[in-house]
């Protein structure tokens, strides 16, 4: 399947029709069920439910914007990874959505963890995560993240530049410490949806490249430094990848690095990491594989290429993030303003602006994402109409779903529920505009629990000391320096 670009307005009849790929619902009430988590239902009276709990009840109980999370089916995603892949280690990247209590429940559902900087670090060990389970990465690690690394034990430090090798080693000498390490090699290879790009260099800021010999000799640094334990290379290609193909060309890339090192030194290391970007489907368009389909064929991959080049199948790892938080976890809205605008050609888009946007869900603005919206308080028996959802921010950029159809009688204070709204909204929410960040909260079994509390104007206030003279005590405690 190939993914088709969305037409912008000045196309025909994108305001009618909308972009190829996005067809006019013949129930605009009804979900499609496979954009949603397990437990997310619309009542009798059209109303959206999630594990027993209505819409309207969490909008009075908790108010919107509000990003609501399904615990039951985060979990069981989790899980359904372990399981596809027994025998391998599935660290949850916590980059895509990370609070303690979603530590918490991946830890549980036996997956390890990766963090990118010292605060994810702290979240994963205020939530009790095993310091051995945890895997530290980031291209530009400060020298006190690599500390708190060592302080914490943490199990595996990726390690992604010639600098942070030298840096480590002098540090790990300081303390004595042996971490365990891998090192983040460039495959040439970038993969999104049902393709990928194979290419010889990589022109990105990640990893040290395989081509012309500087990842070997950064696992080769890493062997001969008695304060490094050198565990395994990783190679991570891309993110919202549909199919294994790209992970077999950048898998066996890597694997004859791994048997180039075995030959040259003797030493087979023991580990090897293919990364995270297993993708979900945000829209109908999208069909991404399942962790069985993908699992097996990984497995496929990393034991004919063992094979073929005479090394022993090390211990793999993987690390989704989005394919786990993404599809678990919804964003409730309640509608303000409903304008139509008038377009060339006697057309009409009809604007519907909710009362977040890109400050707590800024991927549609920074990456052209796309999503799905449903009206989610009640049932309609107005026509679809081709909508476009925005946000409340000074910015025209500031769209949450770009084409959806929805009843032509969406009006001010009605709820709209965008699904598989998990990853990468939360973690990279701002205050844009001074606007607090919606709180989390999970849902299970009629219970609706707070995970992260809504943030205040009150909060953000007390950050903005007004203008205190450095240096002269009388001010509030100024942190940082
Ligand atoms: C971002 C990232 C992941 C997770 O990507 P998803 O698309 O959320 O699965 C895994 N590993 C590394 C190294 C990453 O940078």
């Amino acid at each position: 399947m190939t993914h088709t670009h969305v037409a912008g307005a000045i196309h025909g009849d994108v305001t009618t029709r909308g972009p190829v790929w996005l067809q006019p619902p013949s129930d605009v009430n009804q979900l499609v069920d496979h954009l949603w988590s397990s437990e997310v239902t619309k009542t009798a009276d059209g109303e959206l439910s999630v594990a027993g709990v209505t819409v309207s009840d969490l909008a009075a109980r908790v108010g919107t914007p509000a990003l609501v999370v399904d615990e039951a089916d985060l979990r069981s995603r989790a899980r359904s990874f372990v399981d596809a892949f027994t025998g391998w280690d599935v660290f949850y990247a916590g980059k895509s959505f990370l609070s303690v209590a979603i530590a918490t429940w991946v830890a549980d559902e036996g997956l390890f963890l990766d963090v990118c900087s010292g605060g994810e670090l702290a979240v994963a060990l205020r939530a009790g995560v095993d310091p051995l389970k945890i895997g530290m990465h980031g291209n530009n690690k400060s020298d006190e993240e690599l500390h708190q690394a060592l302080d914490a034990g943490v199990g595996r430090l990726i390690v992604d530049s010639a600098d942070e090798i030298e840096r480590l080693s002098v540090i790990s000498a300081e303390r004595d410490a042996r971490p365990g390490v891998l090192v983040r090699v460039t495959a040439g290879v970038e993969a999104h949806t049902h393709e990928y790009i194979a290419t010889a260099r990589e022109d990105q800021k990640f990893g040290i490249p395989i081509t012309g010999g500087a990842a070997l000799d950064a696992l080769l640094r890493c062997h001969t430094d008695e304060h490094l334990n050198l565990l395994g290379i990783h190679s991570h290609i891309g993110s919202q990848i549909f199919d294994a193909e790209g992970f077999d060309v950048a898998g066996r890339r890597t694997l004859r690095l791994h048997a180039q090192f075995a030959e040259q030194t003797g030493y087979e290391m023991p580990e090897f990491d293919m990364g995270g970007g297993f993708g979900i489907a945000y829209t109908t368009q999208d069909s991404p594989a399942t962790p069985y389909e993908l699992a097996e064929q990984m497995r496929h991959i990393v034991e004919s290429e063992c094979k073929s080049l005479g090394v022993a199948v090390p211990r793999v790892s993987i690390e989704p993030g989005r394919a786990i938080s993404g599809p678990a976890a919804f964003m409730l809205y309640r509608v303000g303003t409903v304008k139509t605008v008038p377009l060339d050609g006697g057309q009409a888009r009809v604007y519907i602006a909710v009362d977040g946007g890109m400050s707590d869900n800024i991927r549609t603005a920074l990456y052209g994402a796309e999503y799905s919206a449903t009206l989610a308080n009640r049932r309609s028996s107005a026509p679809p109409v081709l909508s476009r959802v925005v946000g409340k921010h000074c910015e025209s950029g500031d769209i949450v779903v770009r084409d959806e159809f929805l009843p032509a009688d969406v009006r001010r204070g009605d709820l709209i529920a965008v699904p598989a709204s998990g990853a990468y909204s939360r973690s990279m929410a701002s205050n844009y505009n001074h606007v607090p960040r919606p709180p989390v909260v999970s849902v299970a079994d009629g219970k609706i629990s707070m995970l992260l509390r809504r943030e205040t104007v009150e909060d953000l206030l007390s950050h903005d000391v007004g203008q205190v003279p450095w240096g002269t005590g009388d001010g509030p405690e100024l942190p940082g320096r």
